[in-house]
């Protein structure tokens, strides 16, 4: 096989780590492949997808702002994708683009190998943007009863309840307002998301210590810094705290799965952020 590709598309690109990543698994691997990052402007759109269907292509992955607007121009796409309304993921299959999300699997996967284990018990996000959709899916695809979905601005949280629900009919979905969090619980969650951006922004909701006990997981979905002000409340309230590097990580490993039908080096991608985020 000849030398293959596989890109980003999105505006602005230069932030994301997925070259550094896939290009450290592809040389690890010995895969005669590239990745790159392309700026693309919504006008540019269609010509850039087009591309994608070149013999040489693996496919690609799609950021912001495109992760809607991308889903008219490929040929199939997942489940996931229908019900989250965004696509993260597309494989080139001998010419047809085939589209995925791997933010949604990619968190249920880890939390699986971490052995955080929502299934039989109601969970929490905190937040109501792409982020918090994936992660209702994730908590919905592991078993959870119940998701409530809390955001300052109750009308999205109230909006994407409503446009999971029809996708997700073994879970009861609820939302409401993000001040609640600072409220007494009545009992302690098994599992409480991060999903708001606040933590990239050396933030963090106001969570009611009761909220959590010692059986609980707090999940930060932001992951630079590596330890947020989230994640210091829920220790400190006896909690178990994570961020979002293992979703992250899994994520750009399953779009690597689909691309090359091998598993990346797991702990090359891992030094590839550790390194980044040092630096
Ligand atoms: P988004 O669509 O922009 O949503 C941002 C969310 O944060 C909204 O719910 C917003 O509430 C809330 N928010 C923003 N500022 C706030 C404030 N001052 N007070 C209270 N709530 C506030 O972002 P996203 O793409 O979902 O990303 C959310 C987080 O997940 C980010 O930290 C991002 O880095 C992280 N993330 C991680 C991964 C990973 O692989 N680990 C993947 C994707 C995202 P309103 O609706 O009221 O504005």
């Amino acid at each position: 096989m000849s030398h293959r590709w596989a890109c980003l598309l999105g505006e602005p690109v230069a932030h994301s780590l997925s070259p550094a990543l896939h290009n450290a698994a592809f040389a690890a691997l010995g895969i005669d492949a590239h990745y790159d990052a392309r700026l693309v402007s919504y006008e540019e759109l269609p010509a850039v997808v087009a591309e994608l269907r070149a013999a040489d292509c693996m496919g690609a992955n799609v950021t912001a702002p495109h992760k809607q607007a991308v889903i008219p121009l490929v040929d199939e796409v997942g489940d996931e994708v229908r019900a989250l309304g965004a696509l993260n993921t597309i494989v080139n299959v001998d010419g047809r683009l085939v589209a995925g999300n791997t933010d949604a699997a990619g968190l249920a996967r880890w939390m699986r190998l971490s052995h955080i284990d929502p299934a039989g018990r109601p969970a929490v996000v905190l937040g109501a943007g792409g982020a918090a959709r994936s992660s209702v899916w994730a908590l919905a695809d592991l078993g959870a009863t119940a998701v409530v979905v809390l955001n300052r601005t109750v009308e999205r949280a109230q909006a994407l309840v409503t446009s999971l629900e029809p996708h997700l009919k073994s879970v009861d979905l609820m939302w409401g307002s993000l001040a609640e969090a600072a409220e007494p619980a009545a009992r302690p969650w098994r599992v409480v998301i991060n999903a708001t951006s606040l933590g990239h922004h050396g933030a963090a909701p106001d969570v009611h210590p009761s909220w959590y006990s010692r059986d609980s997981v707090a999940i930060e979905l932001a992951y630079n810094p590596p330890v947020t002000g989230f994640m210091v409340a829920a220790r400190e309230a006896g909690a178990r705290a994570e961020n979002g590097l293992g979703m992250l990580l899994h994520q750009a490993a399953l779009a690597f799965e689909r691309w090359t039908g091998q598993a990346p080096p797991m702990d090359v991608y891992e030094a590839v952020v550790r390194e980044r985020i040092a630096a």
